[in-house]
């Protein structure tokens, strides 16, 4: 079926808004899952008695978005992604605070990736599934970002995707079998060379989170452009650590972002890049 190309132009457009929308929105849900744990730190860094306070999944998912230097609670017209931060310049409409400017990278990002995903997939189950992981990976880094955690409900949620869309896909049991292979010849590798090298070094070096993260990643991306998300994740965490990402005082550094940005790029252009680089060698 032939669709006019006007029609894919109003749709990418439609997608990129749709795309910011859930950027935003998984920026607001990341921000309250960090709060919690970020004020744990601080009094247990302050000497003072942590405070428990325990964010409910209701308040995560429902709660209004607020300033949070002056409280104020974002009305529609602050909640409009990227625009919104365009027009207020960055600042609080009632106190002027700065907002972060990672709102507005994710918003873009968020917009680019999901018109890409339909640019790229059309109109198939893979661009529905990739519309669906897409919130996992962004919420994942954001968090792990803040405060180094891959929270396991993201990583559980990236399962449910990945089964239910093994059948619509056709071909399930030759993709589930590929899937398994992937995910426990890298993930179980991984495991295998950190536990070598937390022996080595006398450290933990590689996060429980990232390598579960790999493993789930390795369902969706197979073998080949498995193999191109560790490569590209090894990249982005040299790329991390050599731009200040490192914390100085423990050296670590969040590596979960760097997983979720080479895995998006596998799944988005990995064919492409493995061809490339396999006619390059053969
Ligand atoms: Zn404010």
């Amino acid at each position: 079926m032939q669709v006019p190309t006007e029609i894919t132009i109003y749709l990418s457009a439609v997608l990129f808004l749709l795309g910011a929308c859930v950027a935003s929105f998984v920026t607001c849900m990341a921000d309250r899952y960090v709060a919690p744990k970020r004020q744990k730190r601080n009094d247990w860094v302050a000497g003072t008695k942590p405070q428990s306070f325990k964010m409910g999944t209701r308040e995560l998912l429902f709660g209004r978005s607020k300033c949070d230097t002056c409280g104020h609670t974002l009305g529609v017209l602050d909640l409009v992604p990227i625009f919104s931060y365009i027009f207020l310049g960055g600042r609080c409409r009632k106190c002027g605070a700065k907002i972060p400017a990672r709102c507005l990278m994710a918003e873009l990002t968020g917009g680019l990736a999901y018109a890409a995903i339909f640019l790229k997939f059309g109109y198939s189950f893979v661009t529905l599934e990739y519309l669906l992981l897409f919130p996992a990976l962004l919420g994942l880094s954001l968090v792990d970002l803040d405060i180094m955690e891959i929270p396991d409900g993201l990583l559980i949620y990236m399962g449910v995707v990945f089964l239910v869309f093994l059948y619509p896909h056709g071909g399930y049991l030759a993709r589930a079998k590929e899937a398994l292979i992937a995910s426990l010849a890298f993930g179980g590798g991984l495991l295998l060379i950190s536990l070598l090298l937390d022996r080595i070094l006398g450290r933990e070096t590689l996060g429980g989170g990232d390598i579960k993260l790999i493993y789930i990643l390795a369902h969706f991306t197979g073998v080949w452009c498995g193999l191109l998300t560790i490569f590209c994740s090894c990249i982005f965490g040299l790329l991390t650590v050599l731009t200040g990402g490192r914390r100085k005082k423990n050296k670590e550094f969040p590596f979960g972002p760097s997983i979720a940005a080479a895995g998006g790029l596998a799944l988005l252009f990995g064919q492409e890049l493995v061809d490339l680089y396999l006619s390059l060698i053969l």
